[in-house]
């Protein structure tokens, strides 16, 4: 029997407040579809969102499914790459600083990572309304490993701040 590799479905958290964050949003998605090895599956609706440990204008989130065969820390150079092309730029010193682009690993199918250069799950996705909200809407039954379902995190993250801008 030929062997199968199975790839874990993969959830990626999307941000931006600086620049125009619709269009970049929009861009940065196609070229995650277009990633080497990496399939674009789902794309939640677009939000708008209050800064939440961080400062400067409005955010405009969403998360995305990706399939891919690249290894955790090569999803994570990858995206990297495609913050910096989108003129990201990171203050010595400031953290959380406003940004044009920010992408995340939040989930790795069940699994956990704990590098130096990546944590998943994202330690602080189950606190922010920001990824449960757009991450719901696409995977209603979505559950965070080692902490349980998206959808009762969410319950708790009523006085965040955000609305819809797309379907
Ligand atoms: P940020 O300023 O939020 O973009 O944080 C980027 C830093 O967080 C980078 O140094 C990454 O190596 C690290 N990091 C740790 N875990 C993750 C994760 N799950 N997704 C993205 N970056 C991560």
């Amino acid at each position: 029997m030929s062997e199968q590799t199975i790839e874990p479905l993969v959830v990626l958290g999307l941000g931006a407040n600086l620049g125009n964050p619709l269009e970049t949003l929009a861009g940065v998605l196609k070229e995650i579809g277009k990633l080497p090895q990496t399939e674009l599956v789902a794309v939640s609706p677009f939000y708008k969102t209050a800064p939440v440990d961080s400062s400067g204008p409005d955010y405009v989130n969403a998360v995305c499914t990706v399939k891919t065969a690249l290894a955790p820390q090569e999803l994570l150079d990858e995206l990297q790459w495609l913050e910096n092309l989108h003129g990201r730029v990171r203050p010595a010193g400031v953290r959380n600083a406003p940004r044009t682009l920010d992408l995340d690993v939040l989930l790795w199918g069940s699994q956990t990572i704990c590098t130096s250069r990546l944590v998943v799950p994202h330690p602080r996705m189950h606190e922010r309304a920001f990824v449960l909200r757009p991450l719901t809407d696409i995977l209603p039954e979505c559950v965070i490993p080692g902490k349980g379902r998206a959808a009762d995190w969410l319950e708790g993250t009523l006085g965040q701040r955000i609305s819809k801008i797309s379907t």
